[in-house]
């Protein structure tokens, strides 16, 4: 009876393994047709400098406008696509997508500094792809300045292998484009290499953020990070501002940009658009920084 038993468990584990199974092909099928028809697209959220309250750039955010499923967040396809390494054509197309749309706007809204587009590359892309050169060729036949496309890397992807990422990071930095680490503090990097690489930004994560205004800590991480960025001579983001008690606070700290819903949720380049028109009303230009 323990057998037969025993054996059952099996079938089911068999049957419920085999079903999720199904499900990964079929999402990973209908990924690849996602990217064949045009069913994925970017969001943009705008970054705001904390000086002039005015929006210095952008992080596009890839969604899949699935037929069915309606707008798919990142987290739920992202992972399929770095396993299948569908990430690396899907990630040419986001860098791709992204840089045309930063060239766009930076001829229709001039800024004393020219707005600048961060874009996130995943691990398997840093390595697979031959990123050097994508990003050579987009140059190339997107009139933008270098030092305006920014990637976001995270801690994780360059600790995999510190003495390749430092390589490739510097071929991008001899371009000029800029190098962020994204969700900084929840990775294991260490503070001896962090000092080594040729990284522009520090993307503080929203956790840190949180902890100013959630009564269950303080800001003091926030200000260490922004800090450290200062000592290192980077910029400092931080990420996912909710509401003015955080903004004050990064301010007063003089954390440089800031990133959140409490400024703007990521939108399609449509209503990014009003947004950029608006910042540039009578009333809301400042002077050149
Ligand atoms: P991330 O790069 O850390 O992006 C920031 C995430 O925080 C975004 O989630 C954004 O919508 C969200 N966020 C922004 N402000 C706030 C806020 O005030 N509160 C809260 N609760 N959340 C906020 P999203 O768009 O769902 O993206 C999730 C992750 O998916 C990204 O995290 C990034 O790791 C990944 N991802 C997105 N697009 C791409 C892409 O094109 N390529 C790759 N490789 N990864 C991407
Ligand atoms: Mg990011
Ligand atoms: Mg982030
Ligand atoms: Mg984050």
């Amino acid at each position: 009876r323990a057998k037969t038993g025993g054996r059952a468990r099996i079938d089911v584990f068999d049957s419920h393994l085999r079903r999720q199974a199904m499900i990964l092909m079929r999402t990973e099928a209908d990924l690849r047709t996602a990217l064949e028809q045009d069913q994925l697209c970017l969001y943009y959220q705008p970054i705001v400098s904390l000086r002039t309250g005015r929006i210095a750039g952008f992080e596009a955010l890839m969604r899949w406008n699935h037929p069915e499923r309606g707008l798919v967040p990142p987290n739920d396809f992202i992972p399929l696509a770095e396993e299948t390494g569908l990430i690396v054509p899907m990630g040419r197309w986001a860098l791709r997508e992204a840089t045309q749309q930063l060239r766009v706007w930076q001829e229709r809204f001039p800024h004393p500094t020219p707005l600048f587009m961060s874009v996130n590359v995943s691990g398997r892309q840093f390595r697979d792809d031959d990123l050097v050169q994508v990003v050579a060729d987009l140059l190339a036949s997107t009139p933008i300045p270098p030092s305006s496309l920014k990637l976001e890397l995270t801690e994780s992807l360059l600790m995999a292998d510190p003495e390749q990422c430092r390589a490739l990071m510097q071929r991008l930095r001899d371009m000029d484009v800029r190098l962020s680490i994204d969700d900084f503090g929840t990775g294991y990097s260490s503070l001896a290499y962090l000092h080594s690489f040729p990284v522009d930004t520090l993307k503080i994560d929203r956790s840190f953020v949180q902890a100013i205004s959630s009564g269950q800590g303080n800001g003091a991480i926030v200000q260490v990070i922004a800090t450290l960025a200062t000592i290192l001579n980077m910029d400092a983001i931080a990420e996912g501002v909710e509401n003015a008690e955080e903004a004050g606070y990064l301010s007063d700290i003089m954390c440089k940009y800031a990133q959140g819903y409490h400024f703007a949720r990521p939108a399609p380049a449509t209503i990014v658009e009003g947004l950029l028109a608006a910042d540039l009303a009578p009333d809301a230009v400042s002077t050149p920084s």
